[in-house]
């Protein structure tokens, strides 16, 4: 059986992600312009934390790759904020990234910018089925499972939370840092493999806060740290590790 995006009463829907996607930036648009820029600074610190701690140290280093360990506590918390993210469950994302290393930058690849294209990493990527072999430990995770079964629920319920207390929040909490989050994850996987091979990049590592020490990353996906400058590297040690 494949794991992919769309819905295998495991999997999350590859329209549904497309439709969240979508939702997330409509709302990011239109808020801005009826709200104005104030509350973008609130979004850009939520953007922060989220990248670091949720997309970088948690999803990619913890999940993809188990390059560390943490208390149970803050995986419980990290891992429910994990998935307030829009680029799919834990288990979807995981299936996706684990490929991406075994086949970098080959035909296999589901982004490589020169393989497949930057259109098909923008808009086709969500299409690509997985074998579930990719996340076999995941799978025995019940917890996780459950998360990946409930990842739109989970979505709508914090959506609807948000819009009921205030739409600003939606907004700006939701909205706004999830937008900067999926730009993140594109900027990660197009502009360190555009020569066609992993490449260390400190325009990555900039913009996304640690992940730019690519090849090292490609090279031994079992260390969390990238590079000797990796700011998510120092949370993990100062916050996380155990
Ligand atoms: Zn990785």
């Amino acid at each position: 059986m494949k794991l992919s995006f769309g819905i295998d009463k495991i999997i999350p829907n590859k329209y549904r992600i497309r439709l969240l996607q979508a939702f997330v930036l409509a709302v990011s648009i239109f808020g801005t312009l009826y709200y104005g820029l104030e509350g973008l600074l609130y979004s850009i610190i939520i953007y922060i934390f989220m990248n670091i701690f949720c997309g970088n140290a948690t999803l990619h280093r913890y999940y993809g790759h188990r390059a560390f360990e943490m208390s149970t506590w803050k995986k419980n918390i990290l891992t429910c904020l994990t998935h307030t993210m829009t680029v799919g469950s834990v288990l979807g994302w995981t299936g996706h990234h684990r490929w991406h290393h075994k086949y970098s930058d080959t035909e296999k690849d589901i982004h490589s910018p020169t393989v497949n294209g930057i259109y098909h990493i923008l808009f086709k990527v969500w299409d690509v089925n997985i074998p579930r072999s990719m996340v076999k430990d995941l799978l025995k995770d019940s917890t996780i499972v459950k998360w990946h079964k409930n990842y739109f629920k989970w979505h709508l319920f914090v959506i609807a939370i948000l819009t009921l207390i205030n739409p600003w929040l939606l907004v700006y909490v939701y909205a706004v840092p999830n937008l900067l989050t999926l730009i993140s994850g594109y900027i990660i996987a197009i502009v360190p493999h555009m020569s066609g091979d992993a490449e260390n990049s400190i325009l990555t590592e900039i913009l996304t806060f640690g992940e730019g020490g690519h090849k090292n990353h490609h090279d031994d996906s079992s260390n969390y740290r990238f590079s000797k400058y990796d700011i998510t590297a120092f949370a993990i040690e100062k916050f996380l590790k155990t």
